[in-house]
């Protein structure tokens, strides 16, 4: 390693930028934000005007022309040089002579320091550097990076500041606390779990109370239990909030949707409880779920309720939220894209359509329910899009129902099984064929859909070329 990252207090001090190109805005631009007192040297007054009235900063930063000299480089924090000519070169040795940091942009070689890429959020910074080797990977890693950085984490390190002098004295009290200790659970428990999902105000509360009463928060607490949507399959369709919540868990407990994909992203500790039902046996029945989502809870932990999709599109969401609100549990919902979402997208089928189709509907054809029962008189309207889930083996129902409903025998359909999982499969055909497309797509899980948008879907276009070429 040739390039040790540091983090320079920019309020020491003044940096010098040297230059009139891209690169040289680029770089003021870059210094800015950051809050930098800037004293930039063009060689062209023009072009300085110009380039300062194009970017935000016309009236704030002090422009020069000419060339900095000894006493300028000699009482700047760091020179920064972004001439389009051999001045680079010059300007950097007088700089390395006088012991002041020197950067070159684009050449590690004459630098004594180099920019790394970051990833900002507020007082929580993370440098990337490649040793000057390609910025473009660094800039790659940062997009990683930014992907798993909850959004609220600077906000999150600011109230621990403002914070750890009331815990400072509350040791002095207390000294068998272990402040490591405490804000380990700080960061991995229920308060961080709050604060980095928008509850702040209740995490703050929660803090100051562990604090005055010096105790290890967490551990006289109860839990919280984050009902949260999984997604259809695809575990890169979990939401930042789902996977930042499987990181911090205790113990997750999840249904049979819930493919292992999912689940080797949660915290490698973590408890995993299978709660689902699997095919010709009975599950533990939602009684039971509801029993010991409350258990966990009221134990301490963590706990995540992973389900498949959306928890509150035909996954009992809501019930497993009221029995956790009526037994005191603090309990909180993270969407998940719901199966219709995840395969219309997979099978480029718009679900809504101008002037085609304006109205969706979401239907359950579970047996529980009885497909017989559902009132179809609504969806026979030709705008309509219909998507039916647990509807595989009712496929026959479902026909029966929309037919005797008014809707067109002819109007497109379609069985998208195990949508977004690598053995995904859709079928397309005409409402009047449902139940044999429903024979010929396997397993499921599995949606019908039914409605005009059907024939925009590229299953259905690739079938109508097969169909041509045949
Ligand atoms: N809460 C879930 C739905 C649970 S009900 C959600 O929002 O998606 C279970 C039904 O969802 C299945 O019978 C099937 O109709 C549908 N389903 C779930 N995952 C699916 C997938 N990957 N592909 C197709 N259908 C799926």
């Amino acid at each position: 390693m040739r390039f040790l990252p540091v983090f320079l207090d920019l309020s020491a001090g003044e940096l010098i930028l040297v230059g009139s190109s891209r690169a040289a805005l680029a770089k003021l631009h870059l210094l800015r934000a950051a809050g930098a007192t800037v004293r930039w040297f063009s060689r062209d007054s023009d072009i300085a005007e110009e380039l300062v009235l194009a970017s935000h900063y016309a009236g704030e930063i002090g422009v020069r022309i000419g060339e900095p000299g000894e006493t300028d480089f000699a009482n700047a924090l760091a020179v920064v040089l972004a001439t389009d000519d051999d001045g680079n070169e010059r300007l950097a040795a007088r700089a390395r002579a006088l012991n002041v940091p020197v950067n070159v942009v684009d050449r590690p070689d004459l630098s004594t320091f180099i920019f790394p890429a970051i990833v900002n959020r507020g007082d929580v910074v993370v440098a990337i550097g490649t040793g000057g080797a390609s910025p473009v990977l660094a800039r790659r890693l940062r997009e990683r990076i930014e992907s798993i950085l909850p959004a609220r984490i600077g906000e999150f390190a600011n109230l621990m500041k403002r914070y750890r002098d009331r815990l400072a004295d509350a040791r002095r009290r207390r000294p068998s606390l272990s402040l490591r200790r405490f804000w380990e659970r700080v960061i991995d428990g229920p308060i961080g779990a709050a604060f980095l999902a928008g509850r702040t105000r209740e995490a703050e509360s929660a803090l100051a109370r562990a604090i005055d009463d010096a105790h290890t928060p967490g551990r006289n607490e109860q839990g919280t239990v984050h009902l949260v949507g999984a997604g259809p399959g695809d575990p890169d369709l979990l939401t930042l909030r789902a996977l930042h919540l499987l990181q911090a868990a205790d113990v997750v407990f999840y249904d049979e949707l819930v493919g292992t994909d999912i689940l080797t992203r949660a915290r490698r500790d973590a408890e995993r409880i299978f709660v689902g039902k699997r095919k010709g046996e009975p599950g533990i029945g939602q009684d039971e779920i509801n029993r010991r989502l409350v258990q966990a809870a009221k134990a301490g932990k963590q706990v995540v309720r992973l389900k498949g999709g959306d928890p509150f599109i035909f996954g009992r969401g809501g019930e497993e939220l009221d029995h956790l609100q009526h037994a005191g549990v603090p309990a909180f919902v993270v969407p998940g894209i719901t199966a219709a979402l995840g395969c219309a997208a997979e099978a480029s089928l718009p679900l809504t359509f101008r002037k085609q189709a304006s109205r969706l509907t979401f239907v359950t054809a579970s047996t529980a329910d009885g497909a017989e029962s559902i009132d179809w008189s609504g969806l026979f309207d030709p705008h309509t899009t219909v998507v039916v889930y647990m509807g595989l083996s009712s496929a026959a129902h479902v026909r029966a129902g929309l037919l005797a409903a008014g809707r067109d025998p002819q109007t497109p359909a379609a069985v998208l099984a195990r949508g977004t999982r690598p053995d995904s499969k859709a079928v397309v055909g005409r409402l009047d064929d449902l139940p044999a497309l429903a024979a010929s797509a396997g397993e499921g899980p599995a949606l019908l859909v039914i409605g005009e948008v059907v024939a925009r879907s590229a299953p259905w276009q690739a079938s109508q070329t097969i169909e041509v070429a045949a």
